[in-house]
């Protein structure tokens, strides 16, 4: 079996300790490979690599920087096929939807390969007229970048493409449970021609022992984080001991939200895309439908009827359309999550439980008429189950759409126009999908508010994460 090891300073090699750990496929339970396990004194050295690096790297010309994120765009492209094994042999999503995130991930190199070269700054002349104001933008310097293990390459790509573009070199801890594809990317980076000491890639079992030397390192200059709400809370309490500049890409809890005018059909397509992309493990997954009780029971019938029929499968199967959940405790949660909305009224339309067999797969459910109390309304199911709660008018979906403490992303499904752009502002979040279930795009700015982060991913937005500006007083004499 494979053993693979961590990325210091352009080069391969195992962990201090000789420690490794063991990654698994969600499908099966088997152990697919080894990798080392890093701890706080290959986070040192790391952090040192690209710390040394950052001037070199922070002069290098912008082409040189573009054509690398360029080159890294073609070859991923050239080895889709294989990434997107490698994806579903990890996280266990079917082999279409790993494709699918091939070329997602990919496309933010396209995008911050020409993102690279287009990094402006300001001219203007003081009020009074005596002083030029000139703006210049340079690289935040040596960043850290944490990641999830629900989208294993487009979650890397979304932080290196403009951390690149930027100038900043970056240490990089990946998901304990889907490292693979962070090391093939990191592969591929490096045959594009990143330079030694750039990105520094150190995978562990112990992600404080690792993360925490690099924050408290006084080296680093920005934490750009993906994952769950409470581990961000912590590192932006550990971002403030050194003031650094923070990115956080937190949880979510989206309201997906079906007027009475809505195109019933469309809304439901709009519903398995916004549910069962990624199993329903996406911070963007649609977590609670309110839908009008006038339309709830049609929409009900009909989105059970398209769930119940998708193939539930390995991802690596033929026809998969559903692959499992990450592991016995994501799998375990939905299913205290389901038990406790039906021991509190809710009926089920159908799934419901898990299915037998090896793996972690849990049915497609749908369940209707939820209370306002159970557990899920206010957890990230993370898991296939929609949730049904009708509504009577407008004002009240948008109260209860807005009643909790997260706002990434809502959808909205009307063919009213005034109403999908009053409810799309008034919604509290940072997305909103209108007559869509997707709102993921690499040319788009990805982020939420309230309790779902700082900052945005993507887009125009996305390379400002990783610039600083600075401003030259120059007096007209
Ligand atoms: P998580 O438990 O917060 O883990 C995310 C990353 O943080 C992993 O690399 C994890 O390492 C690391 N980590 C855990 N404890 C840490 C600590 N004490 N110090 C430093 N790093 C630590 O989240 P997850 O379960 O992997 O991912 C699911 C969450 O991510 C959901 O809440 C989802 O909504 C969110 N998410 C958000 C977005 C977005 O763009 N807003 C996108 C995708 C996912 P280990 O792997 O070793 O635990």
């Amino acid at each position: 079996m494979t053993t693979h090891g961590l990325f210091i300073d352009g080069t391969w090699g195992p962990a201090a300790s000789g420690r490794t750990f063991a990654v698994e496929n969600p499908a099966t339970g088997e152990t697919i490979a080894m990798v080392a396990d890093g701890d706080g004194d290959d986070a040192r050295r790391a952090i040192e690599a690209a710390g040394a690096r950052q001037s070199d790297w922070s002069r290098s010309a912008p082409r040189e920087r573009g054509e690398i994120l360029r080159r890294t765009y073609e070859i991923i492209m050239n080895r889709a096929d294989e990434l997107a094994a490698l994806i579903t042999a990890e996280m266990g999503k079917p082999l279409a939807e790993a494709r699918g995130e091939v070329m997602y991930g990919a496309e933010f190199f396209r995008w911050f390969a020409e993102e690279a070269v287009r990094i402006g700054g300001d001219h203007t002349l003081s009020g009074d007229g005596r002083t030029r104001i000139l703006v210049t933008k340079g690289p935040v310097g040596p960043c850290v970048l944490v990641t999830p293990w629900n989208f294993p390459l487009a979650m890397g790509a979304r932080k290196i493409g403009p951390a690149v573009a930027a100038g900043c070199t970056m240490v990089f801890k990946p998901a304990e449970q889907t490292p693979l594809t962070s090391l093939a990317l990191t592969r591929i980076l490096t045959e594009a021609g990143l330079p030694a000491g750039v990105l520094n890639v150190v995978t562990t079992s112990d992600p404080g022992g690792v993360v925490g030397p690099w924050m408290s390192s006084g080296i680093a200059r920005k934490i750009s984080f993906t994952g769950s709400t409470d581990v961000g809370r912590l590192l932006l309490a550990q971002a403030a001991e050194n003031v650094m500049r923070s990115s956080m890409e937190l949880g979510g809890n989206a309201p997906f939200l079906v007027c009475e005018d809505a195109a019933l059909d469309r809304a439901v397509e709009g519903a398995v895309t916004a549910k069962m992309r990624n199993m329903g493990e996406a911070c963007t997954a649609a977590n609670r439908f309110f839908v009008h009780r006038s339309v709830a029971g049609e929409f009900s019938a009909k989105l059970g009827e398209r769930l119940s029929a998708l193939k539930v499968a390995d991802g690596a199967a033929r026809g998969a359309e559903v692959g499992p959940l990450i592991d016995r405790a994501g799998m375990e949660k939905v299913e205290q999550l389901v038990d406790d909305a039906v021991g509190r009224g809710a009926s089920v339309v159908v799934g419901g439980s898990r299915l037998s067999g090896s793996g972690y797969f849990y049915a497609p459910t749908v369940l209707a008429d939820v209370p306002p109390d159970a557990a899920l309304m206010s957890t990230e199911i993370f898991g296939p189950v929609a949730p049904i709660i009708p509504f009577d008018d407008e004002e009240e979906a948008v109260r209860l759409a807005n009643d909790t403490e997260w706002g990434l992303v809502g959808y909205v499904f009307t063919t009213d126009l005034d109403r999908a752009f009053r409810i799309g502002e008034a919604l509290d979040v940072g997305m909103v999908g209108v007559n869509t279930g997707l709102v993921s795009n690499p040319g788009a700015p990805f982020g939420g508010v309230k309790h779902s982060g700082l900052g945005r991913e993507g887009g125009r937005a996305g390379i400002e994460e990783y610039l600083e500006s600075k401003y030259l007083a120059i007096p007209r004499s």
